[in-house]
């Protein structure tokens, strides 16, 4: 199986070197701007399909009129070229184009190695998940996905990358991603004040499930699940309620506002009893200037929990309304669907949820 995957992969490259200098392969896209949203046209009328992220590269796969269409996983979609850098002048490892037949593929590895240069110097990697590529271009494979904050030795570069020594091999990282003057990298969620705010409780009850789990139950374990995370994290944690008690929903902001959180997240779980099986999840922001907050922590839920995305939106919700402090309100899944009911009562799926919450946090502050 292997020796065929070889064979095929050089059949590629020999039928690339034979019908294009190698440039005309390389044809990429730096997104420059964090949650920039993916459009299925070119213009902003057209349907919201999900949000691309800083730092992430895409193939180029069309341009039309200010708006540049990539190519995702399974479909393709239209992001605006304000916001992204192109990489088609992209020449540092190009074979010179003398017409003659370079069906060898031996003669265009050799010729991408020989333009890198030597250098002794360590990087230090800014974003989570960064790639590591088997070669200086998007055409290559992902060979490695590297942590935030490690550092990798830089045994050589190109004009666009980095080539870094990793653990048993080597690969290439682009060097937009790991530019030095990137802001100093802050330490997350540690040493910041979190209040946690699982909803209803005490005599409130909140929604009811569909095999009789009562809404504030579920709120106070994810709530519990999610301080102890962040307590490992580093954080200072105040709940605004303990397993049993009611609190009225005043005092939960006050008490945001007292004791001047980083942040206040809201914990709730939605039912429709009428129809089980509407099903996703929700984040809520009062205040304009909390909606980043919002849109990191829903992406980072969906991303993680696999429900389905219901978005970003203003919410009138007092918990939010009075509070003076970045503060979201989610609803975290329908308690009313069945399905989902049963999940939520699982370790291995709050947990997800709990991470997606971290997750958002984490990049919150990762800005701040
Ligand atoms: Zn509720």
């Amino acid at each position: 199986m292997r020796k065929r995957k070889i064979l095929v992969i050089m059949l590629c490259l020999a039928l690339v070197g034979w019908n294009y200098p190698i440039t005309a392969s390389t044809n990429e896209v730096v997104i420059n701007e964090d949650n920039l949203n993916l459009r299925s046209g070119p213009g902003t009328n057209y349907e919201n399909l999900g949000q691309v992220h800083k730092g992430d590269i895409y193939t180029k796969v069309g341009e039309q009129s200010g708006w540049v269409e990539i190519q995702l996983e399974g479909f393709t979609a239209w992001v605006s070229s304000e916001f992204v850098s192109k990489q088609e002048d992209f020449s540092d490892t190009t074979v010179p184009t003398n017409n003659k037949d370079s069906t060898d593929t031996d003669t265009v590895t050799d010729s991408t190695n020989t333009e890198e240069s030597t250098v002794q110097k360590t990087i230090k990697i800014p974003y989570n998940k960064t790639q590591i590529r088997n070669g200086p271009s998007t055409e290559h494979d992902i060979i490695n996905l590297v942590k935030e904050g490690e550092e990798l030795q830089v045994i050589g570069e190109t004009d666009k990358w980095f080539k870094v020594k990793l653990d048993d091999s080597e690969g290439y990282v682009f060097k937009e991603l790991v530019d030095e003057s990137n802001e100093e990298l802050t330490d997350g969620v540690k040493g910041k004040t979190i209040v946690i705010d699982p909803g209803h409780g005490g005599d409130d009850s909140g929604a009811l499930g569909n095999n009789g789990i009562y809404e504030k139950d579920l709120t106070y374990k994810t709530a519990d699940i999610l301080a102890q995370e962040l307590i490992l994290l580093g954080a200072e944690v105040i709940m605004t309620r303990d397993q049993e008690t009611f609190v009225t929903l005043e005092s939960r902001a006050t008490l945001s506002n007292v004791e001047n959180a980083d942040a206040f997240i809201s914990l709730h779980y939605n039912s429709v009893p009428d129809l089980p099986n509407v099903t996703g999840i929700g984040t809520y922001y009062h205040q304009e200037q909390y909606e980043p907050l919002a849109n990191y922590i829903q992406e980072e839920i969906i991303k993680e929990s696999g429900d389905r995305d219901r978005g970003v939106d203003f919410g009138d919700f007092q918990v939010i309304r009075q509070n003076l402090m970045p503060s979201v309100l989610i609803e975290l899944g329908f308690i009313s669907n069945p399905e989902i009911e049963q999940l939520l009562l699982t370790n291995v799926y709050q947990e997800k949820l709990v991470s997606g919450i971290v997750n958002g946090l984490q990049r919150y502050f990762s800005i701040q």
